[in-house]
């Protein structure tokens, strides 16, 4: 369930914003989200970081830094870059959901300009 549904706040659609296929969580759009998981695979292919392991929460993803065999020096730059990574696709997402917004305030505007002219 939405968390800002669970908060009593009124959302017209619980989906996720990126694929519109499972409820928005944080850990949906940023771990879960096939189009997050894109993002990842892409980015753990160009930091030549072992790919297709699947991550339920943005905890799990920061954690798994640790397994990679790494110094700490390089724990820590794929740490940053995760980072950067998570707050990626939380902009993109947000813009798709200012976008989604800015789309329905037109709408709104055109019927309400239709409704004085009739
Ligand atoms: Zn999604």
């Amino acid at each position: 369930m939405n968390a800002l549904a669970n908060r009593g706040i009124p959302i017209q659609n619980s989906l996720c914003t990126l694929c519109g296929v499972l409820d928005e969580s944080a850990d949906h759009v940023l771990v879960r989200c096939m189009f997050a998981h894109m993002v990842r695979q892409r980015l753990f292919w160009r930091m030549k970081v072992p790919t297709g392991r699947k991550f339920d929460s943005v905890g799990e993803l920061l954690q798994s830094v640790n397994g990679l065999g790494l110094s700490s020096h390089k724990r820590k730059v794929i740490h940053a870059v995760y980072l950067l990574a998570l707050w990626r696709v939380l902009f993109w997402r947000n813009q798709r959901t200012e976008v989604h917004r800015y789309t329905q305030l037109l709408k709104k505007k055109a019927n309400i300009v239709r409704l004085v002219k009739a």
